[in-house]
């Protein structure tokens, strides 16, 4: 399968920073990437950089997304807005979301339902705690968070998960190649419960600490079917130190 290589911009970059997408696609011009590559950017840069990166390798993405197309919700954005500026993904229920919004898994599932509806890929982040992974509980917190969260509607081609212990995001930390392996292995099953066939073809993302450095192991694990990158997909030459790393599929 094809790997997708998505960054997570969080809360950084104004529009000067739209240099880099652009030094971004002109470095995937250079050299063709193995795999999918998006950038999940603030909402404030979404159209100006759908424009810049029209024609070339990068897709563009939102981070979140409210679950109804429209209506009286100030300072939200719908999945239909995200759309319409030119993003084709959003990342939904990411820790960070989770954790400082207490979005709960029930409003997880209606806004990848949104994401679905209006024609978006939607990106949705699960992964356990430092205290639960200690407790042996990480494998269970995974599980029910996408039982929770992944909607009964929706078609697997719509959806990407991303398995982010929540531990390994933004502390150089990674779980152990074989950890990894572990836990994709058992989000690759209940995605084939819950999607039969199609849930083998679902792509499910690694996600925490990768880095230029250890990107060609994590990519090369069995079940990681790509990455979500924050802190090393902000500057260009980063991220595509990470694309050239992928192995090819
Ligand atoms: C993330 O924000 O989803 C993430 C994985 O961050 P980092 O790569 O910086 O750990």
């Amino acid at each position: 399968m094809r790997m997708l290589l998505a960054g997570n911009w969080k809360m950084n970059g104004l529009r000067a920073s739209l240099a880099e997408i652009r030094a971004l696609t002109r470095g995937l011009v250079e050299t063709p990437p193995r795999g999918d590559i998006l950038v999940c950017l603030p909402a404030t840069l979404i159209a100006e950089a759908a424009k810049a990166a029209e024609g070339g390798a990068v897709a563009i993405g939102g981070q979140d997304c409210h679950p109804l197309p429209s209506g009286a919700f100030t300072g939200d954005i719908s999945a239909e807005m995200l759309r319409d500026a030119g993003a084709t993904a959003v990342i939904l229920g990411h820790s960070e979301r989770r954790l400082y919004h207490g979005e709960t898994d029930s409003l997880i599932s209606a806004k990848v339902k949104a994401a679905c509806r209006a024609g978006l890929t939607a990106i949705l982040c699960v992964g356990e705690s430092q205290a639960q992974r200690e407790q042996g509980r990480a494998a269970r917190v995974v599980a029910a968070q996408l039982e929770a969260s992944v909607p009964a509607e929706i078609a697997a081609s719509d959806l990407v998960v991303a398995y982010e212990p929540i531990w390994a995001i933004g502390t150089g930390k990674t779980p152990r190649a074989a950890e990894i392996a572990q836990m994709h292995e058992a989000v690759r099953a209940l995605l084939t419960v819950r999607f039969g066939a199609e849930g083998a073809e679902i792509r499910i993302l690694y996600g925490g600490s990768v880095k230029p450095e250890n990107a060609a192991e994590i990519l090369g694990v069995s079940n990681v079917d790509g990455a979500l990158i924050g802190g090393a997909s902000v500057k260009a030459a980063d991220f595509l130190a990470i694309i050239r790393a992928a192995p090819a599929r």
